[in-house]
């Protein structure tokens, strides 16, 4: 059994929280300074981050205050420090300064919203200094795993899951009572190809599997729903959040995407959380916790809905939940594998170097052949993604 016994409590002061945004220009990022400028008086940004889009980076933070900009490529100080030129935001750049913001002090919260394994470092700096993570970037916990949630417990860091399943989970979860839970349902909502037959699926292009049917998102998590690869990431992501064993974590396909979650408990009660498929309602839930904020969410009418479909996923069109259910059990250096070699093809996908079914399929080969070792420590975090990175660039060569 994996997962934080229980979130440590922050003492309320009542202060303005102190915020920090690691990748404020993204799906995720938007949302956030969405909702820091419709509660100005709650926060004040420590510093906020990206990674190429200066522009967008500068606005944000003179329209926030922020103390400090960071962009992660170092290319681009000349023209974030321009942008900045005569307001009181500090501009810093490189990958180093990303962490050194995650580091800052002055950021009670720090919303960990860069995606990929890019976001590893920054969050663990966060982690370290004991902060309230505010946890949208799910392959750092994938990747991680053991290792992230024991710094996490040595740091004396909280973490506030933002993925809506997750928060779903975290809402309804009974810390206290881990025992009486018999059973965590991640919903789904099957993605863009939900009803298309796999001749169909390998003609897909990646403007078509990022038009994701109820949610807004990067192009990364876009083409994750898609190949359901992102319910894996979530399996694995859930599996270390909370204190559950792994077959007692299901997967539901839920098109309408209402019903974000479920926790079953012993007795039979079924606890879910329910909302607008809007991701301003879980990271409003992270960054008041443990109070609520308003958010502009659409009001949920159920009545307008009307019905509420479920079906079991369907693991011969998308192996990838089967391979990230593997790579759990597997566990070791396996989850490590999945989401880099995911990246990896993801990315030629969307280049256009690969077929959408490949993604999947070389993920899968890349699990096969190579050596999986142990997740002793942060530098074998490293070293097994770094490698599979480069057996999954080679399939992908070679194809
Ligand atoms: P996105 O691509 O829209 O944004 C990513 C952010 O990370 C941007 O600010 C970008 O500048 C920054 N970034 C990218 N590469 C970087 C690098 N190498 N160094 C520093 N910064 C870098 O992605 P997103 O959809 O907002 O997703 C972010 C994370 O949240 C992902 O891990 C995703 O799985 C997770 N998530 C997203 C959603 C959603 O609705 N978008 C929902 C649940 C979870
Ligand atoms: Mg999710």
């Amino acid at each position: 059994m994996a997962g934080i016994e229980s979130p440590h409590l922050l003492a309320g002061t009542g202060a303005p929280r102190g915020v920090t945004v690691l990748g404020s220009t993204g799906s995720i990022g938007c949302s956030t300074v969405d909702l820091l400028e419709r509660n100005r008086g709650a926060f004040r940004v420590e510093a906020l981050t990206g990674n190429r889009n200066v522009e967008l980076l500068a606005k944000q933070a003179i329209d926030l205050g922020a103390k400090l900009a960071v962009v992660a490529d170092e290319g681009l100080y000349g023209q974030l420090k321009d942008l900045l030129a005569g307001t009181s935001v500090e501009a810093a750049a490189g990958d180093q300064a990303v962490i050194d913001a995650a580091a800052r002090p002055g950021g009670d919260i720090v919303v960990a919203s860069i995606v990929g394994t890019a976001g590893l470092r920054p969050t663990l700096a966060a982690v370290r200094r004991g902060a309230l993570v505010a946890l949208a970037n799910k392959e750092t916990l994938v990747s991680a795993g053991a290792v992230m949630t024991r710094e996490v417990e040595q740091g004396r860091a909280t973490l506030i899951p933002v993925d809506s399943e997750h928060s779903a989970i975290f809402q309804v979860f009974e810390f206290d009572r881990a025992d009486a839970v018999s059973k965590v349902t991640l919903t789904a909502s099957g993605g863009p190809f939900r009803e298309k037959s796999l001749d169909e699926m390998a003609a897909m292009t990646p403007a078509q599997a990022v038009a994701h049917p109820n949610w807004s998102m990067g192009a990364k998590i876009s083409v994750d729903s898609a190949t359901m690869m992102n319910k894996g990431l979530e399996l694995i992501e859930a599996f270390h959040l909370f204190p559950v064993d792994e077959p007692d974590i299901e997967i539901l396909v839920h098109p309408q995407s209402v019903i974000h979650s479920m926790v079953s408990y012993v007795d039979g009660s079924v606890l879910a959380q329910l909302g607008s498929p809007d991701m301003r309602t879980p990271i409003a839930y992270a960054l008041a916790w443990p109070k609520r904020m308003p958010a502009p969410s659409q009001p949920l009418s159920l009545a307008d809905i009307g019905t509420l479909t479920f079906e079991a996923p369907d693991t011969v069109r998308f192996p990838a939940l089967r391979l990230a259910r593997e790579s759990l059990i597997a566990g070791g250096g396996a989850p490590t594998v999945l989401n880099a070699a995911n990246e990896v093809c993801v990315a030629a996908f969307l280049e256009g170097r690969i077929g959408f079914l490949d993604i999947a399929r070389t993920v899968e080969r890349v699990l096969e052949d190579g050596p999986v070792g142990a997740l002793g420590s942060l530098d074998d975090v490293f070293a097994i993604d770094a490698d599979a990175r480069v057996r999954a660039e080679l399939l992908i060569a070679r194809s």
